[in-house]
């Protein structure tokens, strides 16, 4: 099929069409996808308008910057002001907030930080800096391999450390579920992020706890097409792994970038912001590369404990599905994307931007 046919007008409207029809054997169906882009495209094309009620389409922890914990920025604020060296990070990461400041509002307290689009250009810039650089890497799978590959292929400056804060979508998921954290009958799988890992790691998910997986592209008639594959394999009573983003993903993901991720990082317990700590959902470098560990290196105390979220903000129950954006009392009154509250109101993948951007305050 051309590119130009995912946003088809007619095969969108049709394939709402047969969402609805299959859709009235249901009382409810909670279907949540893991990926911020495809919360952008959902908002986007207006695609919940096109579903009927008894359909919940929920967004889950698949924004990077809302999983990031509050510690792990303040900590690389505090190390940053005191030690005087330069922050090289993401642009959506600059306006989450730590428990007090961002990373951009506490350049006026002495951070020296600087937005880069990705680890070539803050190899750049540790090249032009005469001070020690961290690299603040942020990111699901999808982020990490790259980081992978670059560090394995590179001569990187010697002033240039990193403090990983990357998470592992499937490991992620998986014990979310365990814990009972998610009250959903059905996952749209995050088609970027299965492009490295592949599908094979859902087999668990969608096995252990009934659940129709489907990993989905980022048009209008990937999301639609999704939600009818679900709803098919619900109808036929079976719950298994699917792929409708095939023009692009395979079901072993990219070999390249999984033996990356596998060479420079281990998978440890990971804080995702306002969940906890969750068991195997994380990137660390591996003893091998511990001198490029800024954790270790500069011994920055991170987070290895997890301590509650600002008092008010209601992100984690937006990122597990439990609220719509709305009902957070602080949603476009207080929180907005000029002054956003919560880490789910700064980035274009965030829920609360999303929802904002399109109703604004309702
Ligand atoms: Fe968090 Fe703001 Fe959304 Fe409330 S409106 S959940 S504070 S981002």
């Amino acid at each position: 099929m051309q590119w130009s046919k995912f946003k088809d007008k007619d095969l969108v409207l049709s394939l709402a069409h047969g969402i609805k029809q299959k859709a009235k054997k249901f009382d409810r169906l909670r279907i949540m996808h893991v990926c911020g882009t495809h919360e952008n495209a959902i908002a986007r094309y207006a695609l919940r308008d096109l579903l009927p009620n008894n359909i919940k389409l929920l967004a889950g922890p698949g924004c990077p910057v809302c999983v990031t914990s509050s510690k792990d920025i303040d900590a690389i604020i505090n190390y940053g002001i005191k030690n005087d060296c330069t922050i090289l990070t993401f642009g959506d990461m600059l306006r989450v907030k730590g428990s007090a400041y961002s990373l951009l509002s506490a350049s006026k307290l002495g951070l020296y930080v600087k937005m880069v689009y990705g680890l070539d250009e803050a190899i750049y810039y540790a090249k032009q800096a005469k001070k020690d650089a961290i690299f603040f890497s942020v990111g699901f799978e999808t982020t990490a391999a790259p980081v992978a590959s670059i560090i394995k292929s590179v001569n990187l400056p010697e002033n240039l450390s990193f403090f990983s804060v990357h998470k592992y979508t499937p490991n992620g998921v998986l014990e979310l579920l365990k814990a009972g954290k998610l009250n959903i009958d059905a996952l749209i799988l995050p088609g970027h992020a299965s492009i490295v890992s592949g599908l094979a790691p859902y087999e668990k998910v969608a096995s252990s706890f009934n659940l129709p997986c489907v990993a989905a592209g980022f048009e209008p008639v990937d999301v639609l097409g999704a939600i009818l594959m679900i709803i098919n394999q619900l109808e036929d009573n079976i719950c298994k792994v699917e792929n409708e983003y095939e023009r692009l993903l395979n079901y072993e993901g990219n070999k390249l970038a999984q033996k990356a991720l596998n060479d420079i990082f281990d998978i440890t317990d990971s804080i995702w912001r306002g969940l906890g700590i969750i068991k195997n959902s994380g990137f660390e470098f591996k003893k091998t590369y511990n001198y490029l560990n800024a954790k270790l290196k500069f011994n920055i105390p991170f987070s290895d404990s997890y301590t509650e979220e600002q008092k008010g903000c209601r992100c984690a129950e937006v990122i597990l599905g439990t609220i719509e954006p709305p009902q957070c009392p602080m949603y476009a009154k207080i929180c907005n994307p000029h002054n956003p509250v919560g880490p789910c109101m700064v980035s274009d993948e965030g829920t609360c931007r999303n929802w904002w951007e399109v109703k604004g305050d309702i």
